[in-house]
């Protein structure tokens, strides 16, 4: 496998070579734009490669492929760099920057967007929108389409659609070998198996088809309360959820927000237990649904309302511009009272954790039927997961993150699954601990026979 220790020196010709081959450009260090270009949205991220090559194209992708190999470097594609927290050291590759290859353009017949592999998924729902439709897309609309869709892809739909990743329908891509591809069921079953959640590690993707689904609005908001009725509310949500149809997604979150000047004023430096939900329905339905949350009182805060598709990709409040975060990520088997109450220890009132935000959320529904025309990724296997993070302010924060996450590991031990998920694992996981054996073992073999050198760098292991 190249792992750039070899690496030949690359002279200004090898340079001029590439730069006339590419639409875009190649860095170097010291050029202008090399800061800017290794900045990852992660910010704790410190990418420092051999060279940068900020892609226009799938010819592009190969381009840079082909003189990745020549010259013994390794290629890691990146679309934002919000899952650049796990990268090994680049040194011996090339970043192969994406970003500029965000075109969308939407089929409304088929009901599937085409996604250039660099779009966020915020470049994708106005489009959608346009003609009544909707993307998988999570939390976040600074989110890229490609990391999250090969991680798995875990949305405000899943419990009723599933993982993302099983809704893609085809894909264009640049394997090892520098030819670009069609892949799906019928050209290459074997790489858009292993594309459709086993993460970043088979081939460069350049686009998605992308399914859709038809929603014009959703029911959806959030509630907050003081931190000091963690416990109860806490316990409600548990309860609800539990129950809940498909349709129906909700997040739990003990959440600190810093006393930073853009935090705006009911929310700065609170504590507060925080529910937020979406349900694909209408606003009748969803009101007898929120019941047993209306039943707890009046919230500090709250913000329910029928809202347009669009507005989901912000509705959890995550950080939109690039933020210092230092993350881990835990599939539950089962939510019972005592890890409720394991969970409130951890992060509740009378704590004080380097944290911004301690996060279930309820899986189920459509993440647990199996389907063996899904991908890598079939079912969650687990019906929580469990995620926190904090701001890496300095690096004394950052070993109080890693020792706060040890102690979750340890307290929450009797719950926690036997594998995580591979979008949620920032500590470089292997796929043996996100995918049952037979999975990660296709998943390797799969590695060497169709990137035998190890060309492709992802942010995960075994690649
Ligand atoms: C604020 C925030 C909210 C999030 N919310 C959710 C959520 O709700 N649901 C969820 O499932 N996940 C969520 N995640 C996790 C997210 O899905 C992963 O971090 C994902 O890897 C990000 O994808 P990206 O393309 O933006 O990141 P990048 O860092 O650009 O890419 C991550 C990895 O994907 C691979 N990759 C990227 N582009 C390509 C390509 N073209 N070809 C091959 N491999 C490629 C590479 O291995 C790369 O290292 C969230 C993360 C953050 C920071």
């Amino acid at each position: 496998m190249a792992d750039g220790s070899n690496s030949a020196a690359i002279t200004d010709d090898d340079l001029d070579g590439l730069r006339g081959a590419l639409e875009g450009d190649a860095l170097v260090s010291g050029d202008s734009a090399w800061d800017a270009g290794r900045q990852a949205w992660n910010l704790i991220a410190e990418q420092d490669p051999a060279l940068i090559v900020h892609a226009e194209s799938a010819a592009d992708v190969a381009a840079t492929m082909t003189f990745a190999r020549d010259h013994d470097l390794r290629v890691a594609p990146q679309s934002t760099g919000h899952g650049a927290a796990p990268m090994p050291d680049l040194g011996g590759a090339i970043l192969l920057r994406t970003s500029r290859m965000a075109s969308v353009s939407i089929d409304p017949g088929a009901q599937v967007a085409t996604i250039g592999a660099g779009a966020k998924w915020a470049d994708v729902l106005g489009p959608a929108a346009e003609h009544g439709l909707a993307a998988l897309h999570g939390s976040s609309g600074t989110v890229g389409v490609a990391g999250y869709t090969l991680s798995g892809g875990l949305g405000w739909l899943a419990r009723s659609r599933g993982f993302a990743c099983n809704s893609v329908r085809g894909m264009e891509a640049v394997t090892a070998d520098g030819e670009i591809r069609r892949v799906d069921a019928d050209t290459d079953p074997d790489l858009f198996w292993a594309l459709r959640g086993g993460g970043g590690t088979h081939a460069v993707v350049t686009s998605f088809d992308h399914g859709l689904v038809e929603m014009r609005e959703a029911f959806a908001g959030s509630l907050m309360w003081p931190i000091e009725r963690a416990r109860e509310i806490s316990q409600a949500w548990r309860e609800w959820v539990a129950g809940a149809p498909d349709e129906l997604s909700a997040t739990l979150k003990l959440v600190r927000f810093p006393p930073f000047p853009q935090v705006p004023d009911p929310l700065r430096g609170r504590a507060l237990v925080a529910i937020t939900f979406v349900y694909a329905g209408d606003a009748a339905e969803g009101e007898d649904l929120l019941a047993p949350i209306r039943a707890l009182g009046e919230p500090y805060l709250e913000h329910v309302d029928t809202v347009p598709a669009p507005a989901l990709g912000s509705l959890a409040g995550d950080p939109e511009d690039p933020v210092p975060g230092g993350g881990a990520g835990y599939l539950l088997e089962t939510l019972d009272e005592d890890a409720i109450d394991a969970y409130v220890e951890i992060a509740g009132p009378d704590t004080d954790v380097p944290l911004i935000q301690l996060e279930l959320r309820r899986l189920g529904g459509a993440l647990d039927r199996s389907d063996p025309a899904h991908g890598a990724l079939d079912i969650a296997g687990a019906d929580y997961l469990l995620y926190g993070v904090g701001a890496v302010m300095s690096p004394e924060v950052g070993e109080a993150i890693k020792a706060l996450f040890s102690r979750i590991e340890e307290r929450m031990a009797p719950w926690t699954a036997d594998h995580a998920l591979l979008a949620f694992a920032e500590q470089r996981p292997d796929l043996s601990s996100c995918f049952p054996a037979a999975t990660a073992e296709r998943l390797e073999r799969l590695k060497s026979e169709r990137d035998p050198d190890g060309l492709i760098l992802a942010n995960h292991g075994d690649g």
